[in-house]
């Protein structure tokens, strides 16, 4: 796996995590809302699995469209990225010997005034 492949598994990462979260958060709620089904009575939220399988689909597919926009602008060569391998580095963090960016490729961690 090169550096730019794991990169953009990395981009991806947040959006499915999203989805899969949600979609266990879903199954979950609409099983105990049909739990009264059970002794012929109605579900307690009709159609909540359904509200939160779409709720965090959408949002899902928003950070997965920040990402891939993130991804666009690497490809054309716009925004910063690692002095070593050329992958988008992550956001600002603050560390011991001051603020640094990870790189999201291969994972060094770069000074601010190294980038
Ligand atoms: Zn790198």
């Amino acid at each position: 796996m090169t550096n730019h492949t794991r990169m953009f598994f990395r981009l991806a990462a947040p959006s499915v995590l999203v989805f899969v979260a949600g979609m266990l958060v879903a199954v979950a709620a609409e099983t105990i809302s049909s739990l009264p089904l059970a002794s012929a009575g109605r579900p307690a939220i009709p159609g909540v699995g359904d509200n939160i399988a779409l709720g965090t689909g959408a949002i899902a597919l928003v950070i997965h469209g920040l990402q891939m926009h993130r991804y666009w602008r690497w490809t054309q060569n716009r925004g910063d990225v690692c002095f070593v391998c050329t992958s988008v580095v992550g956001r600002e963090r603050d560390g011991r010997f001051g603020p640094y960016r990870t790189c999201l490729g291969c994972g060094e961690k770069h000074a601010i005034g190294r980038i």
